[in-house]
């Protein structure tokens, strides 16, 4: 006895009714030919805890059954682990088993192989499916909360009126988007702390949020909100590494949209630095800071440790950045003799007594003439490297890590699968993983050579170091310094310096 099997899930989005189902499968039969349907109305293929799909498997343990025929393999099942276990079954009751959408024959172990590679993919095209539809609409429930509130600054709201309904969003306020644009250049390209630019803004009386004067909090506050950058592969990439989660794929992010960030604040952690819990959206306006530039101001204000409030040590330029490299406490300068001879000491020694470096670190001066001398040499070798390279092609750059972010997300898909199959298909994943790995390595070679220098990153002030150094300012030097340096770990007879940025540019 033929049996045919048709099955639609409740939300409808298999679109094919059960009736055309059985209707496409009686038309692979002669005519006339004695057949049981089996229709599952309104079940999902997620498990096989469906009425009629029991009858069927009865009636196929029973050997009534000798052929099933379906309009897809995924009416059957949509779990690949479920699909393999019944192939078995089908095989072992000398059962054949036919789509009218796929052909493959079940009676070869290749043929079953294929089966459930067809299966595999199946899933994986589909869990990405369901990721976007789920994400869109909590997105769109946090696009709207959103848009409740005031436009952020440089914004305006507009309402547009559409099939859709009433869609708000926002677009660049003339009155102020070009205040927007100079606190990013302010504090991305001339490197000026965030109390400078909020001083300078309230010396030229530009008016703030809110009415009352401009300060760091208020500037910090605007430059982190990624609403009106220009979102490319850089911008997702950096707030994946922050363990923000997205809305969008990484493919979305060509088209230069600015971005809804939202989640909520944990008070307990670092305010505007921990973002792991909140979430990403492209919004459907367009951005107006380069991603380049707002991924550089996002750097700065991830490096600045509440420096600019702070009163700096009048002492060095190396302030905050010295180690002591036995105990890894601050190493700290003190002046003796009105601040002719300055000396450090580590202060795991003196302050917490559980350090054994030498009571005295060496000269301050000694230490500030290495450190000044291997940042010429890093600048110098930095310069090299730059010039050297043409300016990089944003979009084909952009385009490449879109791919290889991309191929990540596949390999990675692939990985989980393959904890779920059977041998033979993870004999395909594992061609498949190594052939996708290949094709990372070929994109990420490409990316090398189209910019082995992010040039657009390179400052001038870090070009012309050597020319410049002498007319710097302490501050001045010691902003350099925090922008090359991690720290340095001072020994008694020597030092190294742990650099924010190795000739690795991602
Ligand atoms: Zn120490």
């Amino acid at each position: 006895m033929v049996a045919i099997y048709a099955r639609q899930s409740v939300d409808k989005k298999d679109s094919i009714s059960i009736e055309t189902q059985i209707e496409l499968c009686k038309r692979q039969l002669p005519d006339n030919t004695p057949c049981v349907v089996y229709p599952d109305k309104g079940y999902s293929g997620s498990n096989i805890n469906r009425p009629e799909f029991q009858r069927l498997l009865a009636d196929v343990k029973a050997g009534k059954i000798d052929r099933i025929l379906t309009y897809r393999l995924d009416r059957i099942s949509r779990s690949v682990l479920d699909f393999a276990n019944l192939v078995d079954l089908f095989t072992k009751y000398g059962v054949s088993f036919n789509s009218t959408q796929e052909t493959f024959d079940t009676g070869t172990p290749i043929g079953r192989a294929m089966l459930n590679i067809v299966m595999t993919f199946a899933q994986l095209e589909r869990e990405t499916i369901q990721i976007r539809i789920r994400d869109n609409y909590y997105a769109r429930g946090e696009k709207g909360m959103y848009l409740g509130g005031p436009a952020p600054f440089g914004f305006r709201k507009i309402e547009l009126r559409s099939e859709q309904g009433k869609l708000k969003l926002l677009e660049p306020n003339p009155e102020t988007v070009g205040t927007l644009e100079q606190m990013f250049q302010l504090y991305g390209n001339e490197m000026m702390s965030l109390g400078a630019v909020a001083r300078q803004f309230n010396e030229e009386k530009i008016p703030s949020p809110g009415g009352v004067d401009w300060d760091s909090c208020k500037i910090s506050r605007i430059l982190r909100n990624p609403v009106a950058v220009t979102a490319d592969a850089d911008v997702y990439h950096y707030y994946r590494d922050k363990g923000v989660k997205f809305t969008n794929e990484v493919a979305d992010f060509t088209l230069g949209k600015g971005c809804y960030l939202y989640g909520k604040r944990d008070k307990n952690t670092r305010k505007f630095t921990d973002v792991s819990n909140h979430t990403l959206s492209l919004a459907p306006h367009d951005g107006v800071i380069p991603s380049s530039l707002f991924l550089r101001c996002q750097e700065r204000l991830d490096n600045n440790r509440q420096i600019d409030n702070r009163t700096r040590s009048q002492l060095t330029w190396l302030t905050g950045l010295l180690k002591c490299g036995k105990c890894g406490h601050a190493v700290v300068p003190k002046s003796s003799n009105h601040g002719r001879y300055r000396y450090l000491y580590c202060t795991g020694r003196t302050a917490y007594s559980c350090c054994d470096a030498a009571g005295n670190l060496g000269s301050l001066s000694a230490v500030e003439a290495i450190v000044q001398a291997r940042i010429f040499l890093w600048a110098k070798a930095y310069s090299a490297l730059c010039s050297g390279a043409s300016a990089p092609d944003h979009q084909a750059r952009n385009h490449l890590r879109c791919g290889m972010e991309a191929v990540d997300a596949r390999i990675e898909k692939l990985l989980d699968m393959a904890a779920e199959s059977d041998d033979i298909t993870v004999r395909y994943l594992n061609e498949k993983i190594s052939a996708l790995t290949h094709e990372r390595q070929e994109l990420e070679s490409r990316l090398d050579q189209l910019c082995n220098c992010r040039q657009d990153a390179a400052p001038k002030e870090i070009r012309d170091i050597a020319a410049e150094w002498d007319k710097m300012t302490l501050a001045q030097k010691s902003r350099l310094a925090e922008l090359l340096i991690s720290r340095i770990n001072v020994f008694r007879d020597g030092l190294n310096i742990e650099w924010k940025y190795r000739f690795d540019f991602r």
